[in-house]
């Protein structure tokens, strides 16, 4: 579920502020308030989605073409961000057993320094 109280869209919405790297449509990115590489983003889909279980629901259409734009976005900032052609990591979390915090669907771009082959 889609929480009421929901962080990511007040920062949509500007009622919380953001470093805002871009904008379209469908999407926002954002620079991540507690960084974890030199270069920390997120990308968030302006659709209330709480997590990837909602993307690929057990009954009902899935968003898999939702998917497929949070990523070509992510591909478009990385290259815009000078990550591309050198490199990225990108994480989504899935739920408080897969570390997720924001229960809106996010993605992780982290780069700007050479990354440990891990998953710390
Ligand atoms: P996750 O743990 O995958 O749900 O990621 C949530 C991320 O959102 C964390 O890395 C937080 O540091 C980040 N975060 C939380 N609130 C804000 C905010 N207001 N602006 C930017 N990043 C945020």
């Amino acid at each position: 579920m889609h929480p009421k109280d929901c962080i990511f869209c007040k920062v949509i919405d500007g009622v919380i502020p953001s470093t805002r790297i871009y904008e379209d449509e469908g999407f926002i990115c954002i620079r991540d308030i507690h960084p974890q590489a030199k270069v920390h983003l997120l990308v968030i889909p302006k659709a209330p989605i709480a997590s990837l279980e909602e993307v690929f629901p057990e009954r009902g259409e899935n968003k898999a073409a939702l998917l497929g734009q949070l990523f070509d976005v992510a591909a478009k900032i990385a290259r815009q961000q000078g990550l591309l052609p050198g490199g990225f990591r990108s994480v989504i979390n899935t739920g408080s057993l897969g570390g997720q915090t924001v229960f809106h669907l996010h993605l992780h771009i982290l780069g700007g320094e050479p990354l440990r082959g891990s998953f710390g």
